[in-house]
């Protein structure tokens, strides 16, 4: 055997099917996030693939024919109970850190991987998409590939301790091929030598977010937790009905009423345990402003197109034209149109921000 070839940087590279179920998975949560649980839950079940399971299988299964482990008489031997680091899970802001610098990837093989507690949260939202059992082989093939581990460099039972420098992120298969042996015994390249692997996957986390506040009052409804789907209500505009919360970000709510005469979510800003509406979003106030059209020399003109207004003059102009506002049947006639959208000059997001509170929460 030659020893320079021995060295890899994994047991196993990943095949294209991983890759596949990965895509699934994201177009999943994508899919839910919009409400579309009836897609959502295809594509987690498309996800499972047999063949993602059988090369997992093949790494961390019995005779895996990738994890062969050799005697290295200068390895540290295995300590006694008593002797090891005494915790040998690093804790909540550890993990946080690992994931800040090795993102959601393994360091050994590069797929992504998922973090355990996002895997909970949404096998409890699609128990029958994704089955999850006790043994290997009753887990749903990509969760259990991309099951993310905090894998000790030098094993915690060798001695190996909870310093960064020691603990790595990794896949499932990657961890557990090569349990309490050193990188040398089973002949793994040390990962800390390569950058992490870097892709736009987010681990699944936007599954996780939710408001930074505990609960949220949205008109006359404290939505706990408020998460997407969730209905609330928005008591100073009863009219609109119940909405639907389409996203949570981490510090915005996008909600959609619909009775509200605009295609776009309102976006509520979380912040100080107070229910602002946004000020980064102008749309919902443009998009809510109807193309007015006006009579020029028997011509009709879209009004704006030809000049250049100020928001005030935009909603001057908009309650000159319907005096019932966004219930005014004229403009309820209209509001498809948004091809023609009101050309508005937007001067400063702080004067949106006082024109939305004014029209949806009137003192
Ligand atoms: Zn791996």
């Amino acid at each position: 055997m030659q020893q320079s070839n021995e060295f890899r940087r994994c047991f196993c590279p990943p095949i294209p099917e991983v890759f596949d179920a990965v895509r699934f998975l994201d177009a999943a949560v994508s899919a839910h996030l919009q409400g579309r649980r009836d897609i959502a839950d295809e594509l987690f079940r498309l996800a499972n693939i047999k063949a993602v399971w059988d090369w997992t299988d093949s790494i961390w299964g019995k005779n895996s024919p990738y994890v062969q482990i050799r005697k290295i008489p200068t390895a540290p031997p295995t300590l006694p109970k008593g002797e090891r680091v005494k915790v040998r899970m690093p804790t909540a802001k550890e993990k946080a850190l690992i994931h800040e610098r090795d993102g959601y990837h393994c360091r050994f093989c590069g797929i992504p991987v998922i973090r355990p507690e996002v895997r909970l949260k949404i096998t409890a939202e699609y128990p029958d998409a994704i089955p999850w059992g006790g043994t290997t082989a009753t887990q749903h093939a990509a969760f259990q590939a991309l099951w993310a581990q905090y894998d000790h460099i030098l094993p915690h039972s060798r001695g190996g301790n909870n310093d960064l420098d020691n603990i790595i992120l990794a896949c499932s298969g990657c961890n557990f091929g090569r349990m309490s042996s050193t990188l040398e015994e089973v002949g793994l390249l040390d990962p800390r030598l390569y950058e992490p692997y870097r892709s736009s996957w987010d681990g699944l986390e936007r599954f996780m977010h939710k408001s930074k506040i505990h609960s949220i009052i949205l008109g006359g409804v404290v939505a706990d937790n408020l998460r997407e789907g969730m209905f609330v209500e928005l008591v100073p505009k009863p009219d609109y009905g119940l909405g639907k919360v389409l996203k949570v970000t981490s510090d915005k709510a996008y909600v959609f009423f619909k009775n509200q005469p605009a295609r776009e979510a309102i976006a509520f800003k979380l912040d100080n345990n107070q229910l602002t509406l946004s000020t980064v979003q102008s749309d919902p106030v443009l998009d809510n402003l109807p193309p007015l059209i006006e009579q020029d020399n028997n011509k009709v003109v879209l009004a704006g197109k030809s000049k250049r207004w100020t928001l005030q003059q935009t909603i001057d102009a908009f309650h000159v034209k319907y005096l019932l506002g966004f219930h005014d049947p004229a403009y309820l006639a209209k509001h498809g149109e948004r091809n023609d959208k009101w050309v508005a000059h937007v001067s400063s997001a702080r004067f949106i921000f006082q024109y939305l509170r004014q029209v949806y929460f009137p003192v």
